[in-house]
């Protein structure tokens, strides 16, 4: 675990809010959960992750996101976790985080902006400026190995803004990710299962893996 690099009151607050830190099933984390359920964004079969890896699970966000009453809620233990840090701006990487940024953005009445690939390369476009020592908020979706976010972090340093934190919705990395900021919050940790492809049981029985999610469309 490198939960240890985080601060303790960090460490507190987490897990009463259904943050990093919430497997024991906090009441919170269990809220969190069921709008999952109910908005069908937990979806069970054989999927092929980003990774190559195969699962029995998927966490589809945006089906939960779909519903801006779960989006508020979801979105509100992010912009709680960073309400005494002053935010400047919250910026996302397009298109999951879009949707979060904005929403944690209007909630601690920050700007929000967001970067997107062009040709491969993540950047700010259409205007999109962090100023020099904005204090800046990276929010996102689901991270699994945190690429995108990792990105982002590069693209706020390179303006000059200060990198007050990261939030997501989901990490599926069981916790592992660490990003280089003082502060990182997630409104659920799951570590997902899943399997290599010559080991994976649902093969076994004969069926096809999909690619879920929007990175493959
Ligand atoms: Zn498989």
């Amino acid at each position: 675990m490198k939960e240890n690099n985080m601060k303790p009151e960090t460490r507190d607050q987490k897990s009463e809010i259904g943050g990093r830190g919430t497997r024991d099933g906090g009441r919170t984390s269990s809220d969190v959960m069921e709008m999952f359920k109910k908005s069908g964004a937990l979806l069970g079969g054989h999927f092929l992750l980003t990774s190559g890896n195969h699962s029995d699970q998927y966490f589809q966000c945006a089906k939960v996101l779909q519903y801006p009453e779960y989006t508020e809620k979801l979105c509100g233990i992010i912009a709680g976790h960073f309400k005494d840090k002053k935010i400047d701006v919250v910026v996302a990487p397009a298109i999951g985080g879009i949707v979060v940024g904005q929403e944690v953005a209007r909630q601690l009445g920050a700007r929000s902006i967001f970067t997107e690939r062009n040709d491969g390369v993540m950047q700010l476009r259409r205007g999109f400026e962090i100023n020099k020592n904005e204090r800046v908020l990276v929010c996102e979706d689901v991270v699994t190995t945190g690429g995108s976010v990792f990105e982002v972090i590069d693209i706020v340093k390179d303006n000059g803004g200060m990198l007050s934190g990261v939030g997501v919705i989901i990490d599926r990395s069981g916790g592992s990710v660490m990003f280089p900021v003082d502060d990182q919050v997630a409104c659920y940790t799951i570590q997902a299962v899943k399997y290599s492809p010559e080991e994976c049981p649902l093969c076994k029985q004969g069926s096809q893996p999909v690619k879920p999610g929007s990175r493959d469309v």
